[in-house]
């Protein structure tokens, strides 16, 4: 291993026999499965957790007086505390479980719009995912806010002082990624919430990739909102959850209205039941969330700063083997960025890179990420990423070299 020393308590193919699928081949080939920041694959603590939920106590939650109800809220809750811990949330109180990262942000984005007057501003990043932009440009179309851009410098990184220009008193919002999924940078999401902060204005941090990577803890970041997405964190689709300040959730109107996010309705009025029930109308997805509970314990298990030394050796490994070839473009070395690597190259389409690289049993992405703007801020219309995980290894990373190397010969 390229960097041994920094990582001898961790090991990754004792990690990698956990997870069935990563035993499997591809066109022939061993799976190398580099898409870990689209989606990560199940470990199998994760599929045995959601089996024996379904085969030994399922049952709707909450409302149950039986014992199978009773069973599966008290599952369904401790996954709740186990978020809770996970981020470091005061409460687990402050924890509302949503569908995805997505959902996350739209509840937010959604409750912040009933108050939103022309004029006021929303500053978002020119790195962040779709999915933190177009619920506040809905919010620009429907109640006249105006969305600021924080601005990129050449290296991936964000341009801390031009950011803390675009605050001032109209700011309501500042919605930014905690590590962006193209370019790998980890932001200063602490100093970001400050400067918010002392503006006047709400944080919304964006940990899908994050939370993965980086330290999702809420109350050092000091962030009004934090959201993960679970099956970037080994656990089931379907399922994220939102982290609130208490008084922000306290201040939000509910999003969707339904069963368990009431307290009393009449023919003439409602009252909403408290968070995070109030955010969680329906019958929740159960499974979803007690999948995502044994992920994070089953993640936790592991030093977070050796898996983060071994992820990074692999990134280094491969951008090492890629020294000095002039016809690839790295998108992103900010300093510190996670282990994830977009490039472009000249002469070739990212889709038919990634096409050829699948030959070879090499999964990585292509496209534009759910990033157009910041593709068109780096002028590509196309990138390709490789994106590690703890489960990859120095084999996957020069499997991923080796491919993609055949791949750039093929339009030479
Ligand atoms: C994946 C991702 C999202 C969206 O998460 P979903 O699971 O698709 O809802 C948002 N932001 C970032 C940075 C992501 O990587």
């Amino acid at each position: 291993m390229a960097d041994g020393s920094l990582v001898t308590s961790f090991d990754p193919y004792a990690v990698r026999a956990q997870f069935p699928i990563l035993s499997r081949q591809v066109n022939g080939k061993p799976l190398v499965y580099l898409d870990n920041a689209a989606s990560a694959q199940k470990p199998r603590a994760v599929i045995d957790a959601l089996v024996a939920s379904m085969e030994g106590s399922y049952a709707n939650v909450h409302r149950g007086l039986h014992t199978l109800s009773n069973e599966a809220t008290e599952a369904f809750e401790k996954a709740r505390e186990i978020v809770a811990r996970f981020l470091n949330a005061e409460t687990s109180e402050q924890v509302v479980w949503t569908k995805g990262g997505t959902e996350a942000i739209n509840l937010v984005a959604n409750g912040l719009g009933l108050s939103i007057q022309p004029g006021d501003e929303i500053v978002v990043t020119e790195m962040e995912h779709h999915s933190n932009i177009v619920p506040w440009h809905f919010l620009r179309e429907r109640y006249g806010a105006v969305l600021k851009w924080a601005p990129i410098k050449d290296d991936g990184s964000l341009d801390m002082a031009a950011y803390a220009d675009l605050l001032g008193p109209r700011t309501r919002m500042v919605a930014a990624t905690h590590m962006s999924n193209v370019l790998g940078t980890i932001n200063p999401v602490a100093e970001i919430s400050r400067l918010a902060h002392a503006a006047g204005a709400q944080v919304l941090i964006d940990g899908c990739q994050g939370a993965v990577h980086a330290t999702p803890d809420v109350q050092a970041i000091g962030c009004d909102f934090y959201v993960i997405t679970g099956h970037k964190l080994f656990g089931p689709t379907g399922i994220g959850a939102l982290y609130g300040k208490a008084e922000a959730l306290e201040a939000l109107p509910p999003y969707q209205g339904g069963g368990e996010m009431i307290e009393r309705v009449e023919q003439d009025r409602i009252t909403y039941a408290k968070p995070p029930h109030r955010f969680e109308a329906g019958t929740p997805p159960i499974l979803e969330a007690i999948g995502l509970g044994t992920a994070l314990d089953w993640l936790s298990q592991y030093d977070r700063a050796a898996v983060q030394a071994h992820e990074h050796a692999l990134y280094q490994h491969a951008l090492d083997r890629l020294q000095g070839q002039d016809w690839l473009r790295i998108l992103g070395q900010a300093e510190g960025k996670g282990a994830l690597l977009t490039f472009a190259i000249e002469g070739a389409h990212a889709h038919d890179v990634a096409q050829i690289m699948d030959r070879y049993g090499v999964a990585v992405r292509a496209g534009t990420h759910c990033a157009e703007p910041l593709a068109k801020r780096l002028g590509v219309t196309s990138s390709t990423r490789a994106s590690f995980a703890l489960y990859n290894t120095m084999e996957d990373t020069d499997a991923f070299v080796d491919a993609l190397i055949k791949a750039r010969n093929f339009f030479v």
